[in-house]
């Protein structure tokens, strides 16, 4: 049987003493999977800030929460409030901030639940570094592409405005590189489109990718 992700780490970097001891659970990862009803896995939304990330992922969430899925959304200013409160934006950080967030994914696919992440994540390696810590087949790039002139217009934490007048540095998309993904695996353009439309187009592709089936339909209407 594969190695469920929290496994592998075990195996690649964690016993970095030779007094850590791996414990292994007594309850198994197909075991946990096989509860749930649906496949585990980490859908990684990157884009502009103000593209929609949160706000997808938080729709994509609501309907999959609904039809009885075991979700979760790891959010970029939530997660620094907690768990990466110790970091701040210098290229060192952000790379830490990210790979914390990997960890964090893998662990949530071992428990068998669907993560939805919304990190502005702009550069390939760091997302590549992300896919690579997970098992083949449970990491999908959500690409929400909205253009920058659209970000800036919709504006929703006033932070465009901060960084044209040169109050927040390394802004991204402003003085600072997006790097867009040239494969994602889930394409949402948003523009003139409504989030209920961006929204059931990621359930769509989670259907013909079989993350989740159209049994689950069951449980509260037509998903
Ligand atoms: P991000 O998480 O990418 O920084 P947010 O989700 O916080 O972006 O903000 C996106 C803003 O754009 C929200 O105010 C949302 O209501 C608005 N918006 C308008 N149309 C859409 C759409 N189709 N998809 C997502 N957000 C949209």
């Amino acid at each position: 049987m594969n190695k469920s992700p929290y496994e592998v780490i075990a195996d690649e970097d964690v016993i970095a003493s030779s007094d850590v001891v791996w414990h292994k659970h007594a309850v198994s990862h197909a075991e946990r999977v096989d509860a749930k009803g649906h496949r585990p896995c980490v859908l990684w939304f990157t884009g502009l800030s103000g593209s929609g990330k949160s706000t997808i992922a938080n729709a994509v969430d609501a309907l999959l929460h609904a039809h009885g899925a075991h979700t979760y959304v790891l959010d970029g200013d939530n997660v620094r409030h907690g768990l990466n409160g110790d970091l701040g934006f210098s290229d060192i950080d952000r790379v830490e901030n990210i790979r914390r967030i990997g960890e964090v994914s893998n662990l949530f696919v071992d428990a068998g639940l669907i993560v939805l992440t919304a990190f502005i994540s702009p550069f390939q390696s760091d997302r590549h570094q992300a896919r690579e810590k997970l098992p083949e087949g449970t990491f999908f790039e959500v690409f929400i592409d909205t253009p920058l002139s659209v970000c800036e217009s919709r504006d929703p934490k006033g932070l465009y405005k901060k960084a044209r007048k040169g109050e927040i540095k390394h802004f991204t998309g402003i003085d600072s590189a997006y790097e867009a993904p040239e494969l994602p695996d889930i394409h949402i353009k948003t523009a003139n489109r409504s989030v209920e439309t961006c929204a059931r187009d990621v359930i769509s592709a989670l259907m013909d990718k079989g993350i989740i089936s159209t049994s689950m339909e069951k449980n509260n209407g037509a998903l």
